[in-house]
């Protein structure tokens, strides 16, 4: 299947590592230029150089803050008029309900909620004027079940998918397709932070914590960054065109409804 987004450019908030990165890896292998985004240099120049080698696509590496206005705006720079945008940044940390207090919020807010928008803000008119564009916001399972300790997630990604089933409505008209793509758990190093908070809560390994973990899923394992990346990639691609505001959840099964 031609996902018909060869010589398109994409950027890839947070991308050095883990889901983002594993989206960056699968549009790159359909021939999407790239802009990648992280904090950190080091490893975000590392995944920009096997992306280059692997695949032969442009590839610009921005270290940035994404969730900082001076962040977004570096990102935006090198990239003014991208054709494909993914949305994604650290998740808050896990806690419990009557801890977080209103900075706390705010930080989940900035982070997982109004960042995403203020990218799609700056990206949108610009998709609508050339007749094209896809949006993919990396959200959560936390916003079709709460996870108890993720309060924060759960809150934040629920405004910001509010936000999507909006506006969706009424870009996609002018070809511009935003969906949101919600991971269950994924091997990355996100869940293995959850794992070791989990471990330390209940007073048993981070193994014994992460095999009852999988145990509750129905295929039993975590999935991976590379068919995280691959449902990214066809949700940036020609055949998206009909598949408007929807939360696609990827859990392996785990959250348990009918639809
Ligand atoms: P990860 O493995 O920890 O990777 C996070 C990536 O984002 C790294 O490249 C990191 O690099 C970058 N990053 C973090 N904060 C950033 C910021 N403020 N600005 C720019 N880059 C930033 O995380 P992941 O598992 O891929 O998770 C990605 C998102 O999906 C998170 O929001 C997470 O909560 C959500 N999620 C994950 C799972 C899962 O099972 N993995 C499940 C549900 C939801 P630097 O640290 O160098 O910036």
């Amino acid at each position: 299947m031609d996902l018909g987004i060869k010589g398109k450019w994409a950027i890839v908030c947070a991308s050095s590592k883990g889901l983002g990165r594993g989206s960056a890896m699968a549009l790159a292998a359909e021939g999407a230029n790239l802009v990648l985004n992280a904090r950190t240099e080091g490893p975000l120049q590392e995944t920009a150089e096997e992306i280059r080698k692997a695949h032969g696509v442009e590839v610009k590496a921005i270290a940035a803050d994404i969730t900082t206005e001076n962040g977004r705006a570096k990102v935006l720079a090198a990239c003014p008029n991208p054709d494909i945008l993914v949305n994604n940044a650290g998740g808050p940390p896990p806690g419990h309900w009557s801890d977080w207090e209103r900075e706390d919020f705010l930080a989940a807010l900035d982070a997982n909620m109004l960042t995403p928008i203020a990218m799609m803000k700056a990206v949108l008119p610009g998709m609508m004027e050339r007749g094209w564009g896809r949006v993919v916001n990396i959200t959560s399972q936390s916003v079709k079940s709460p996870i108890a300790v993720l309060g924060l997630s759960n809150s934040a990604r629920a405004g910001l998918t509010g936000y999507v089933a909006g506006t969706s409505r009424q870009v996609a008209h002018a070809g511009v397709i935003i969906n949101n793509l919600l991971p269950g758990s994924h091997d990355t190093d996100r869940i293995a932070g959850l794992d070791n908070n989990a471990s330390q809560q209940q007073g048993i390994s981070f193994d014994e914590a992460r095999a009852a973990r999988q145990a509750l899923n129905p295929v039993g394992r975590d999935g991976t960054a590379a068919e995280f990346g691959a449902t990214c990639a066809f949700m940036c691609s020609q055949y998206v065109g009909y598949m408007v505001g929807q939360n696609i959840l990827l859990d392996g099964g785990g959250v348990n409804t009918t639809m």
